[in-house]
């Protein structure tokens, strides 16, 4: 028996970008650019060894959005949420560092 997991690259994440509004000015986005660093609180993605952080800016105000805001949280299991910051930071304690840029 094979498992096979569905990774999806920055191109699928940008797709799913696509409508969602800006937190900043509530604009939505069109053609949204993934911005993306290490972060093993991150997303898997395709074509990557490490998970990574990922966020899009916005055209219109430059502010940042991270996708988690956005409501896209993929297929982690672990990544942070309000309430389970230092859970989180704990349990990815043994795999290496977290909040690395
Ligand atoms: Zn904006």
């Amino acid at each position: 028996m094979t498992l096979q997991i569905w990774v999806r690259s920055l191109e699928d994440y940008a797709r799913q970008v696509v409508g969602k509004k800006c937190v900043g000015c509530g604009e939505p986005f069109a053609q949204p650019l993934i911005d993306h660093y290490n972060h093993d609180g991150g997303w898997i993605v395709y074509g990557f060894s490490r998970r990574q952080w990922l966020s899009v800016r916005c055209s219109h105000c430059h502010y940042d959005t991270s996708l988690w805001k956005l409501g896209i949280r993929g297929d982690v299991d672990n990544l942070p949420e309000k309430s389970s910051l230092q859970i989180d930071s704990e349990t990815l304690g043994n795999r290496g560092s977290v909040g690395e840029r």
